[in-house]
């Protein structure tokens, strides 16, 4: 059985449709934090076991940015919403 992800615009698709774009947690230093704040930023991720946000593209469906929740261990999707309206408090986090 395909891996299905519930866009909060388009419904229930196979994953294949989504691309992954990272970790939703990182948090962009200031712009004069100094440069191992940057490189950190910008090459080192963790690799987390267990259930985390990634930003999620819907590259060929509505392109939409979205933010799933899902566990790295069980591949089990715990939740879906919308990058966009998440930071502007459009929807519940
Ligand atoms: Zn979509």
């Amino acid at each position: 059985m395909a891996s299905l992800i519930s866009c909060p615009h388009c419904g229930a698709r196979p994953k294949e449709e989504f691309s992954i774009r990272g970790d939703a947690g990182l948090a962009r230093p200031a712009p004069d934090a100094g440069a191992e704040a940057w490189f950190d930023y910008v090459y080192l991720r963790d690799n987390p076991r267990g259930r985390h946000s990634e930003y999620w593209h819907h590259s060929s469906g509505c392109r939409r940015w979205l933010i799933v929740e899902r566990d790295t261990v069980t591949h089990a999707v715990h939740g879906v919403r919308d990058a966009a309206l998440s930071k502007l408090g459009g929807e519940p986090a």
